[in-house]
């Protein structure tokens, strides 16, 4: 259904707002796993919309539930609160050339602002739908924050949730429709050391995890003609000194894949490649910081009706055709429990994950109304 002649006069007269919220989010500093400030905010807000059911739960998300019983089904919207950037002081924000410039305005603050906008409709006209909606303003997607906040919502509603939105990204007409998996690991090398000249020979950490990361790096990637896989090795440390043979060395290591199967297969190489390791007599210490599930057992009409909707959307709003890809999102969590998931677009910037972050804050209120049209599907009475 398209947007009505009121959602249209209500989505323009909030679009101060938007910017407001955007402005208001940006000041509140919120690594993952510390997002309480940011958190209390959006309750806050929430209950200020007219929400009726709002809490902040353990994994410190702010949930607000709408028409929720106890034991519907219930669609998810959600956006994430927390940035990459550990930063504990609030951060720089700047309005320059008619854009904003701050870490995380886009990634996923913007996107979050033009979701808040379209709830912000349905609790203040208590619109009935046809099935509970829960919305989330979400901790923890970001890097090592493991997709804590989606984990906690999916335990939560499990098989009651029918679908499942997160908001994310730099443009309005993407929809994420496939999760990238990933393994991260910290992997520790330690070898005997010892002085450089008095104890040369002996071997050396370093070398032997530079030996290391040469064997990781001529692994061939599983090719299924469908699938992507890749791996990095993205940090490393060790040594103590110029003049010691290094005792111990570190790197961060990770692969992702579109494909169950092929991330099991880099699972299984990484496993032969310590062994291997190991085997010389060589200490290998393996981590695991970080696991992303990859696509579950999705019924596909399901799925397809869902990303249906999605498109429908974007072309009576932009008026262009939407593109699918695959990313490490949110919906990473309910695609990999068989939930049909996908990731719209609600803001337009770039350069995310740099301080450089920008966002057109005129985009918002383009995607305050893609998600408002998008959030009509649920509604019980059409216009
Ligand atoms: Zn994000």
């Amino acid at each position: 259904m398209a947007l009505t002649a009121q959602m249209e006069r209500y989505l323009q007269e909030s679009h101060n707002d938007a910017k407001g919220i955007v402005k208001a989010l940006c000041g509140i500093p919120a690594p993952s796993h510390h997002e309480e400030k940011r958190a209390r905010w959006c309750e806050e807000w929430f209950k200020a919309a007219g929400g009726q059911k709002v809490y902040v739960d353990e994994a410190l998300n702010a949930v607000c539930e709408h028409n929720v019983t106890d034991d519907n089904d219930v669609v998810v919207f959600m956006a994430h609160i927390d940035t990459v950037f550990p930063d504990t002081e609030p951060m720089p924000f700047v309005e320059k050339d008619g854009l904003f410039f701050s870490p995380g305005v886009t990634d996923d603050t913007g996107n979050l602002a033009s979701l808040l906008i379209a709830e912000r409709y349905i609790l203040e006209n208590r619109i009935q739908t046809t099935c509970g909606m829960v919305f989330v303003a979400n901790s923890c997607e970001e890097g090592l924050g493991n997709l804590k906040g989606s984990r906690a919502i999916v335990a939560r509603y499990g098989r009651r949730i029918r679908e499942f939105v997160t908001v994310d990204g730099t443009r309005l007409e993407r929809i994420v429709n496939g999760a990238v998996g990933s393994h991260r690991y910290r992997i520790t090398v330690k070898t005997e050391g010892g002085h450089s000249f008095g104890a040369f020979g002996n071997r050396n950490a370093i070398a032997c995890m530079a030996s290391m990361i040469s064997t990781l790096y001529s692994v061939k990637v599983p090719v299924d003609g469908e699938s992507k896989t890749t791996y990095n090795v993205g940090v490393i440390s060790g040594g103590t000194s110029v003049n010691t043979i290094a005792q111990d060395a570190e790197m961060l290591y990770e692969y992702r894949s579109t494909s169950r199967k092929c991330l099991l297969e880099m699972e299984n190489m990484l496993e032969k490649v310590v062994e291997a390791y190991r085997a010389t007599g060589i200490g290998v210490e393996v981590e695991r910081i970080g696991d992303r599930p990859c696509t579950g057992e999705v019924d596909k009409a399901a799925h397809d009706a869902l990303i249906e909707k999605a498109r429908a959307s974007i072309r009576r709003v932009l008026g262009k055709e939407a593109y699918l890809a695959s990313s490490s999102t949110d919906a990473n969590t309910p695609l990999s429990m068989g939930i049909p998931a996908i990731c719209m677009g609600g803001a337009v910037g770039g350069k995310c994950h740099t301080r450089e972050e920008w966002l057109d804050p005129e985009s918002l209120l383009d995607g305050s109304r893609l998600l408002l049209d998008f959030m009509t599907n649920y509604f019980s009475v059409k216009g």
